[in-house]
């Protein structure tokens, strides 16, 4: 597939529902003259089952069903948000850590709760200027694939970017667990980044590049 999908198509699929997702690609790719869609525009393609172990895994099971119906190459996401004092969690659970079908507000809800029953804290130094309390360092990781149908074949790239969860929200951008995500390095909240400031430094911004270089450099 090589770089087909960066010089041939002008539309690219992005096999999601999440608005948040599809507004991020479409600020990363439109920087290289591309217009995303996504799974909400195909609402035959009802909700693909996510039974991976891993990120990487429910990419390729999304990105697979999706380009298979379709028939032309689709680029699926796999992210989350993992905590160090939940052990990790909620990991490839984070969409439905409050439950299937759960609102974002519930599972940023449901995180706090964990933590404040594990009594999680960083240690008081760490304190934020504006009184927040910092509970826990975390991770959002991102797993890209893009499966080309016609090949057979897919292309993959993971991003990971730190930072910790607050007691209180930073800003009120982006989507899914930003507000409670803080980034100690910038002084900001995940939430409190324009879309592109995001891009710059995320997970989904980091494997967004990662994965262009590969398609750059794959072999025909
Ligand atoms: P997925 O659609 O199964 O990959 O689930 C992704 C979930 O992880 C989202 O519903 C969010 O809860 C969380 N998540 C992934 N990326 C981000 C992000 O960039 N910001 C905030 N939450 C995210």
């Amino acid at each position: 597939m090589s770089s087909d999908l960066l010089a041939k198509q002008r539309l690219v699929v992005i096999a999601t529902k999440n608005e948040g997702k599809v507004k991020e690609f479409a600020e990363a790719l439109a920087k290289l003259g591309k217009e995303v869609t996504s799974l909400r525009e195909y609402p035959e393609i009802g909700d693909i089952v996510e039974d991976g172990e891993s990120f990487a895994a429910n990419a390729r099971i999304k990105a697979k069903t999706a380009g298979d119906l379709l028939g032309v190459p689709v680029l699926a996401d796999d992210s989350g948000l993992c905590v160090a004092a939940l052990g990790g969690e909620p990991g490839i659970y984070s969409a439905r850590f409050a439950g299937e079908g759960a609102s974002d507000s519930d599972n940023n809800a449901k995180l706090l709760r964990e933590l404040e029953a594990r009594g999680a804290a960083l240690p008081d130094e760490s304190a934020l200027a504006d009184g927040s309390r910092m509970l826990s360092r975390a991770q959002f990781v991102c797993a890209l694939a893009l499966y080309d149908p016609g090949a057979g074949r897919f292309i993959e790239a993971e991003g990971a970017v730190d930072g910790v969860i607050t007691d209180k929200p930073h800003g009120d951008g982006g989507f899914g667990y930003d507000p409670f995500f803080y980034l100690p390095q910038l002084g900001l909240g995940m939430a409190e980044l324009s879309k592109s400031e995001k891009n710059e430094i995320s997970h989904r911004g980091e494997a967004i590049r990662a994965l262009l270089v590969k398609l750059i450099t794959a072999v025909e």
